[in-house]
């Protein structure tokens, strides 16, 4: 058993790692809840195929469709196993690659159990960070790390910055600054030196969220919070400098307008989180066809994530599924869009060097060296 279980995670590893290689998705589904186990809705989802990354999804009663990804999570996994699933992808972050990680699908499925979890039960986000500063610190002989972390929120198309203390009179605008360095001026980047800060920012982000909503629920299945940790690393020994980051996206519900009864604002909002999404989409099918043009600034969504997201960078897709008969029609699309982000191959990914830094560091490296010299 233990070693059947270590070479599925060796394969899984090694499929992470390919530096070449297709945006993987993992899917992970839920318990039924109480409440729907007394509705009397039944699991349509079936399992057999789990440890090879099968899944199957009852089509009215008879059919069975059946999807394939890199990874599939039964209800009984839990987060640390989802974590030691991403965390090669993770931790590559610290060797200079951007990285995307997004959890994606309809409102109720655990997107944010799955990226936030709970104080009891953290998810990919807390564990993410905990790792960095583990291996960081592992490193301290040969690597100087320096981290910080963003939490925004994107929501009716406009940039919300979750950890700023008071709300910003001026719209938040997406700049370059630079090839591969899409940024938001004036938005607070928390330098966090160690875990114990971790919890607290992450708090202070998720707590901000839901401040000037009425209803809480509806406003994070609207919105699409995106934590973003930015990682400076300067090897001392070869003088190596990457600048790099880490999205970890919580993505507004899935779920098709048809289903709830927008009007007037409501409408606007599922317009423009319909339109993020499809954006989304569009960048995936622009990425899929090899297109010389993506397509990234149709949405603030995918416009922020520009850099981490296709050509040089990693990227991971949580796609969450319910496993109830009621919610069977969301849960085919949601897993036929995961299909078509899998096919999804990017190039190689590349390092993202600092050249300024870099250019610095040598001319530091240089000078103590000239001094060493003088001193002989
Ligand atoms: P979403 O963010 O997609 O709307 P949530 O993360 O809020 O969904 O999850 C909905 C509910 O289901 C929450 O009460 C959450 O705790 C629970 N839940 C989700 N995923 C799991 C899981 N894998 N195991 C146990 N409970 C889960
Ligand atoms: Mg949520």
């Amino acid at each position: 058993k233990y070693h059947e279980e270590m070479a599925k995670r060796k394969k899984l590893h090694n499929i992470v790692q390919e530096t070449k290689g297709n945006i993987r998705v993992f899917c992970r589904c839920r318990p039924l809840s109480k409440v729907e186990t007394s509705s009397g809705f039944k699991c349509v989802v079936d399992f057999d195929g789990a440890n090879d990354g099968d899944i199957g999804i009852m089509n009215g009663g008879t059919t069975k469709k059946t999807f394939k990804f890199d990874r599939v999570y039964t209800p009984k996994d839990d987060q640390a196993e989802v974590y030691a699933d991403a965390s090669p992808l993770v931790t590559s972050v610290l060797d200079g690659y951007n990285v995307c990680i997004f959890a994606y699908g309809q409102t109720g499925t655990g997107k944010t159990f799955t990226m936030e979890g709970t104080e009891r039960n953290r998810g990919v986000n807390y564990r993410t960070l905990e790792e960095l500063f583990k291996i960081a610190e592992e490193r301290k002989d040969t690597v100087t790390y320096n981290i910080s972390v963003s939490v925004l929120e994107v929501y009716n198309e406009q940039i919300r910055d979750l950890l700023a203390t008071s709300p910003s009179s001026k719209k938040l605008e997406i700049k370059q600054a630079g090839e591969g360095s899409h940024h938001v001026p004036g938005i607070v980047e928390a330098k966090v030196e160690d875990i114990n800060e971790v919890w607290d920012v992450l708090q202070t982000g998720s707590n901000s969220r839901a401040v000037g909503s009425n209803n809480v629920n509806e406003h994070s299945s609207r919105s699409h919070c995106m934590l973003c940790i930015m990682v400076r690393a300067k090897n001392l020994i070869n003088g190596d400098c990457t600048r790099s980051k880490l999205w970890l996206v919580d993505l507004a519900g899935s779920e098709r307008l048809a289903k709830t009864d927008a009007q007037g604002d409501r409408l606007k909002e599922a317009q423009n989180i319909n339109r993020s999404l499809s954006a989304l989409g569009d960048v995936i099918s622009a990425l899929a066809s090899r297109s010389s043009h993506i397509p990234y600034r149709n949405s603030k969504l995918t416009h922020l994530l520009q850099d981490s997201l296709g050509g040089d960078s990693k990227a991971l897709m949580f796609v969450q599924i319910s496993p109830s008969d009621n919610d069977a029609s969301e849960t085919l699309s949601s897993l036929n869009f995961a299909s078509r982000v899998r096919g999804i191959e990017l190039g190689p990914a590349k390092k993202q060097v600092d050249t300024a830094e870099l250019q610095k560091f040598k001319q530091m490296l240089e000078r103590s060296k000239q001094e060493v010299k003088l001193k002989d």
